[in-house]
Formats: structure tokens, C-alpha cells, sequence
């Protein structure tokens, strides 16, 4: 069977030229005699492949000394907990804006452990638009603002920064990191998932403020829950997901290798007009998104009948355009457009879109 284009939202597509690097070294890592999944994480060769992955992160993303880079496990979601417990005390405030499934989550889990508060929220409009948010909105002395950069699931986008005056900026950019060039020093604290734009799953990216690291911590918050400890260990106080660090490293060389950053954002931004130029010049799709927070990385589309909708995708695997059903809870076509998603595979659903649309409306 061929490579299909795989539009799932995560794991997701990975470079193929990674895969094939990885292939190559997989068995005897280059004078190493073994295999990474076999090199203990305190060997020289490990060191290497950790420093290495850490330092070509800071130069694509531009972080600055000020800022700590973390290579820990848990998922995502193990940050809606690790943030607020790190962040703030029991009697603490924090604030979240609410603009989908995972900050809705992250707002619950910061819930159990302070005081957490809903800013703003699109929730009545089933999370199709980014509120607007304001200094004067924040509670006063929240001890940060938490935002989730793109909506997975929804198919929405932070494409401007919130003004948060002097409040501490939280940011999950599970989706796009990597996708569009972010200011890092905009944000006190980013944390992402590996399993879209950086490599396999089981490898959670931080990337915090020094200075935060400082912060008392409750004596009942687990030593796996700080990040002081995982800093001070250079993440491997405890064996971390080694495999993972590494090929998320040879991604990180591959972002470099495109020209950075910079150049995939044009090329991704290229693929999200063509698929957004076709769902609009279309009879039959809609994109229930406000326009001007539509993401470049998750483009979400509906018929408006179900019954068509699950045609589309059926119809969509059978010619080698898989994974392209929408979340159980937004319903329609999802197409995750991530970094390694050639430009050859948004032409080739759009093409089929042409199609169907000609053969059903
Ligand atoms: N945040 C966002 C924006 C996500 O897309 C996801 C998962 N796809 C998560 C958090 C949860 O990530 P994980 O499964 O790694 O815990």
C-alpha cells in the first residue's frame, strides 16, 4: 500500500525524510553500536541527542536564556494540573479562557486544585469564534492567564495575542507550535504535546520563564509535578521518553532545513487558503469558523446533512485522503493540515472536494 495523506489530528503525518533518517540509524545509531530505544538516557551518546534536540529548539523557536525548555511526559493534559499546581497556591486565583474541548478541560483541572475562574468563553456558540479578551476582564491578582493557542478540535486560533496587561501568559500550543513563528517572549509559560508538529506521542514540550521556576510550590504537589526539579535534572530526573526526545530532535533539524520556522508558516498558510478558498467558493461545504479566527492547522467543514458528511469521508479514504471525520463533538470534516502534510495532499482533497461536490449537490 502507498503512503496515504493522513489528515488526522494527532499523531499525526510526520516528515518523510525524518522516517527515513530514523530508519537509517535505528538499529546502530552512528557510533553508538546500538539503537537509541536500547541507549541508556545517561550515556554520552543519549547527552548528545538531548542537548542537541534542546539547542536546534531554541534556534528555530528563537528562546532566549531567560527561558527554560523541558522535555517531559504526562501528554498535554498532564499540564492542565502541572500549571496551576506550580503556578498558584490552594488559595490562589487563575484565570481561563474557555475556546474549546482542552482549555474547558484545563480550566476543570486547575479547578481541584484553586480558585479558577471562566474570563470569557464561546461555548454558546459552539466555540466557532475567539472572545475578545481585556486587561480589565482579568481577575484581579490572577496569577496567570490561561489560553489555548488552537483549537484542535474546533478549528480556531489565537492569530492575535490577548492584551493581559501584566498578567502572566499560559499558553497551549499543542496544535501550532512549530506550525507559525510565536515571540516566546510574549508568553511566560508554553507547553505543547509532541504528536502533531514535533514527532511521536509521549514526549510534552515546556517552555517557561526562568524566573518561574522560583515559585513556592506546596509541599503536597508531586516531585513530577515540578518544574524546578525537572529543570535542575535537565530533564532526566527520572528516565525520560528517550525515543521520542530523539526523533523530535531530527524534526527539529528538519523545520531548519526548510528554511525555519518562517517558511513552513508560508507554506502552511498557502495550504490553509487553497482549503479555505475551496470551502468557500463552494455550493455544499461551510466552515463554521469566524473568519478571522480561522487556524492554519486544523481547517474544519460541513455539509449540513450528516448523511453527506460521512459520504464525503468514506468516499475521501477510499482514494487515499484518510482520517478526515470530524470530532464526535463538532461533528462534519476535519482536515489537520499540520507541518508535514505536503502541499501535493491539500491539492489532492481539494480536488476531490471539486469532485464530490459536482457529483452530489
Ligand atoms: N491540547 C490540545 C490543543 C490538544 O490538541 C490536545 C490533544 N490533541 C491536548 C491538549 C491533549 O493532549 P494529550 O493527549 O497529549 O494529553
Amino acid at each position: 500500500m502507498e503512503r496515504v495523506f493522513n489528515f488526522s489530528a494527532g499523531p499525526s503525518m510526520l516528515p518523510v525524510e525524518v522516517l527515513e533518517q530514523v530508519q537509517t540509524d535505528l538499529v546502530n545509531y552512528p557510533g553508538a553500536g546500538c539503537s537509541v530505544l536500547e541507549m541508556s538516557h545517561r550515556s554520552p551518546s543519549y547527552e548528545q541527542i538531548i542537548d542537541e534536540a534542546q539547542a536546534t529548539l531554541r534556534r528555530i523557536m528563537d528562546i532566549s536564556d531567560d527561558y527554560a525548555v523541558l522535555f517531559l511526559q504526562g501528554g498535554a493534559s498532564m499540564q492542565f494540573s502541572m500549571v496551576p499546581m506550580t503556578l498558584a497556591g490552594r488559595d490562589d486565583t487563575v484565570d481561563y479562557s474557555l475556546t474549546g474541548q482542552f482549555s474547558t478541560k484545563a480550566y476543570k483541572e486547575a479547578g481541584r486544585w484553586c480558585n479558577a475562574v471562566a474570563v470569557a468563553s464561546s461555548k454558546e456558540a459552539t466555540y466557532s469564534y475567539i472572545p475578545k479578551i481585556t486587561p480589565d476582564m482579568l481577575s484581579k491578582d490572577a496569577k496567570y492567564l490561561h489560553i489555548c493557542g488552537n483549537n484542535t478540535i474546533f478549528g480556531s486560533c489565537y492569530n492575535t495575542l490577548p492584551d493581559v496587561g501584566d498578567t502572566p501568559l499560559v499558553c497551549d500550543l499543542s496544535s501550532t507550535i512549530l506550525g507559525k513563528v510565536f515571540d516566546v517572549n510574549k508568553f511566560d509559560l508554553i507547553y505543547a504535546g509532541a504528536q502533531k508538529n514535533m514527532g511521536p506521542a509521549g514526549l510534552t514540550v515546556v517552555i517557561m520563564k526562568k524566573e518561574l521556576l522560583d515559585n513556592e510550590v506546596d509541599p503536597v504537589v508531586p516531585t513530577m509535578l515540578r518544574y524546578k526539579d525537572m529543570a535542575e535534572a535537565d530533564s532526566m530526573y527520572n528516565t525520560p521518553p528517550t525515543f521520542a526526545i530523539y526523533f523530535a530532535g531530527e524534526v527539529y533539524k528538519w523545520v531548519e532545513k526548510q528554511g525555519g520556522v518562517a517558511a513552513i508558516e508560508k507554506r502552511n498558510t498557502e495550504k490553509a487558503n487553497m482549503l479555505y478558498n475551496a470551502i468557500d467558493n463552494s455550493g455544499i461545504f461551510n466552515n463554521p469558523v469566524a473568519v478571522e479566527d480561522r487556524s492554519i492547522m486544523n481547517v474544519t467543514f460541513v455539509t449540513g446533512n450528516e448523511e453527506l458528511d460521512d459520504k464525503f469521508v468514506k468516499e475521501a479514504s477510499k482514494v487515499g485522503l484518510i482520517t478526515l471525520k470530524g470530532h464526535r463533538s463538532a461533528g462534519g470534516m476535519r482536515a489537520s493540515i499540520y507541518n508535514a502534510m505536503p502541499i501535493a495532499g491539500v491539492e489532492k482533497l481539494v480536488a476531490f472536494m471539486d469532485e464530490f461536490e459536482k457529483k452530489n449537490s
